[in-house]
């Protein structure tokens, strides 16, 4: 198994030490079932014209990515030699817009879930805000979803759902509920031990690494706004810290942080994306 860090999407209107915040996806070649990505970040037209589909707030006010196709999780695989037909699934921490805009990109993939989550975002859509961090146009071209729930599996302490269909039983489902309503973490069990892909669970690394930890204070107040629920997301952290703490197999970064994706970057031996860091405008 060999696993690529990507760099989909740089959230300009965030920054993290001077530097954008960006979207952390894994694109993984598995043994024996073709290629996996874990989250898909920003779509290729997105990246032309984010409006039409993020509207005027996330592309013009507090997120303004970055315009660059060479961003999109399709032109990425392209380019590391592989065909996008190759990525027959797509693991997703949550479906918030930012996570699923290349979802188009690859339209004949099997979508992995939690069912809460896809339940809140396809079928409920209560309220204003649960309306504005799903956007119907993400989802319009149809994709097949595979939704889980806990079936009593564990991990390391945690609920764990394992054996996600057609996938290799080294990626695993960590439902992490806070940031919203089904999110999960995406462990990855690798020949030194697990890679977790924390999704939206923390923004500061400090929030897992240090007891009680808390995000410096634009990242606090992008969580807050965002959180559907702000003890469940709290307590989330509290248990990944623990995580990491008690386990030194455990290796972990989140969506959102552009050192963790240095570092994780640069330490693969692996072909590596050219990286994009722009200093802060503010
Ligand atoms: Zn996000």
């Amino acid at each position: 198994m060999k696993i690529y860090h990507l760099q989909c999407g740089v959230i300009k209107g965030l920054t993290y030490q001077n530097e954008h915040l960006i979207c952390h996806c894994l694109l993984i070649e598995t043994d024996n079932n073709g290629l996996v990505l874990v989250d898909t970040g920003l779509g290729y037209q997105d990246l032309i014209n984010p409006q039409p589909r993020f509207g005027f707030g996330f592309s013009h006010v507090y997120a303004k990515p970055e315009r660059d196709t060479y961003l999109s999780a399709v032109e990425q695989v392209k380019k590391l030699g592989f065909d996008p037909e190759d990525v027959k699934n797509i693991v997703l921490t949550h479906m918030d817009l930012d996570h699923v805009g290349g979802l188009v990109d690859f339209p004949n993939a099997k979508i992995h879930v939690h069912d809460v989550e896809y339940q809140t975002a396809i079928n409920e859509r209560n309220g204003l805000k649960t309306k504005m961090r799903y956007p119907k146009p993400f989802f319009a071209h149809n994709p097949k979803f595979i939704t889980y729930t806990e079936q009593g599996d564990s991990w390391k302490g945690f609920d764990a759902i394992q054996q996600l269909e057609g996938l290799p039983p080294e990626i695993l489902l960590i439902p992490t509920a806070g940031h919203s309503r089904g999110h999960t973490a995406v462990a990855v069990q690798t020949e030194t031990g697990w890679m977790v892909h924390a999704g939206d669970t923390y923004f500061d690394p400090a929030e897992v690494t240090q007891p009680n930890g808390i995000a410096k204070p634009g990242l606090a107040l992008f969580e807050w706004v965002n959180q559907w629920d702000k003890q469940k997301r709290i307590n989330n952290q509290h248990r990944l810290y623990d995580l990491l703490q008690n386990n030194p197999d455990v290796e972990m970064f989140c969506a959102h942080n552009p050192m963790e994706l240095h570092k994780w970057q640069n330490q693969s031996t692996l072909p590596k994306q050219r990286i994009i860091s722009h200093p802060s405008q503010f």
